[in-house]
């Protein structure tokens, strides 16, 4: 079953390995190769990356001349953001096998994310070479491609905990104020969460129409975190309440973003506005009680995905009932159970398990909990 491999390919992620170009002898080391190779291609797909890594290594010590194994060991290594591994095996699966749009892509990811825009560019343009029909990957080579024609004469400077862009000298105190309430806001919120980032978080700081043009965001953002922190701040002079907030708010998204990809927006937006330190004023409380008595409040289920598409007045509640919910549950439960929650869905569970097993009460008890305390 394994060996049909050689006339079909696996998916790994959303990647295919292709393993047409392998026309090795039969052989109980290749049959066992092919069976680890299938092992660690599985566990990708169920985001058990340390658990493919180790099949990968292993498939690697049986035939060490194919591109698969290097292929997912790679992209394995890239998940635990182990990029020197990552680097080092997708080379290979490439010298191997040049014409592998795979590793060329996840090559490109690697670039992107280490802020290497113009060698990103470059692999994925490999990548689409070998594949023009991929209409995703040439969406973001041309968000990219912008992006790098916006930044690429930016400045750039490093802290132990971010790096920051940003265009022109005159610049530099605004990028040095920044970092600044970055570094404290590191341990504020780590502390909180008991959470500190291991890689280096990217900041960009923009003026207004970079903002727009690179991010495509809503009128109404005033910051975007999308892996990297973007901010539409380029001519700050002096460290400002507000500048703190918008910090913080950012921030909290990193933090959340590396505990957990798969994470409710309420639960992210209630949590960057937490910390922020936003209050629910009269009139907001007013609005949510209103809602709340009149039975027309929305689920929480109604708010796991993004709320990039929303109105400004759509946006306005979404963002007030996820600060309302997740103040509920930080007073109620505890910022530690919250993090649990996020640790849990860290490790797969859905909105519904992450907050029974957090809480150790059900979604809808919870949910029921909170409208109740609005009314
Ligand atoms: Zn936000």
């Amino acid at each position: 079953m394994i060996k049909q491999c050689l006339q079909s390919a696996i998916l790994i992620g959303s990647l295919f390995l292709s393993c047409a170009s392998l026309a090795y002898a039969q052989s109980a080391e290749m049959n066992t190769y092919w069976r680890l190779v299938e092992t660690g291609s599985t566990r990708l797909q169920q985001g058990d990356h340390r658990g493919a890594r180790d099949a990968f290594e292993e498939a690697l010590r049986y035939i060490d001349t194919d591109a698969t194994a290097h292929l997912g060991l790679g992209i394995a290594s890239f998940h635990l953001k182990d990029d020197r591994a990552a680097e080092r095996e997708l080379g290979r699966a490439i010298e191997l096998k040049p014409r592998d749009k795979a590793a060329h892509q996840v090559l490109g990811d690697l670039a992107y994310r280490k802020d290497d825009l113009g060698s990103a560019v470059s692999h994925w343009e490999k990548a689409l070479e070998i594949d023009p029909s991929d209409a995703a990957l040439t969406a973001r080579l041309e968000r990219l491609r912008r992006e790098h024609r916006t930044e690429k004469d930016f400045n750039r400077e490093v802290t132990s905990h971010f790096s920051i862009k940003y265009e022109g000298r005159e610049k530099i105190e605004a990028g040095r104020i920044v970092l600044r309430i970055l570094e404290d806001v590191y341990g504020e919120v780590g502390r909180a969460l008991s959470y500190y980032p291991d890689q280096e978080i990217a900041v960009i700081l923009y003026t207004n129409q970079q903002f727009q043009e690179v991010t495509d965001a809503p009128g109404w953002s005033g910051g975007l975190y999308d892996g990297k922190i973007r901010l539409p701040i380029g001519g700050i002079e002096q460290e400002t309440p507000g500048l703190r907030k918008l910090l913080v708010h950012e921030y909290t998204h990193a933090v959340v973003r590396a505990i957990t990809r798969r994470v409710p927006t309420w639960l992210n937006e209630g949590l960057a506005q937490h910390f922020e330190g936003r209050e629910i004023g009269p009139h907001a409380k007013d609005a949510l009680r209103q809602l709340a008595q009149s039975g027309k409040l929305s689920s929480l289920r109604d708010l796991e995905g993004s709320f990039m598409g929303l109105s400004g007045a759509q946006a306005t509640t979404a963002y007030l009932i996820s600060l309302s919910a997740v103040r509920h549950m930080i007073d109620q439960y505890g910022i530690y159970r919250v993090k649990i929650m996020l640790d849990e869905l860290g490790a797969g569970a859905d909105p519904g398990r992450a907050i029974s097993n957090a809480l150790l009460i059900s979604h809808e008890d919870f949910e029921r909990g909170w409208k109740r305390s609005l009314e």
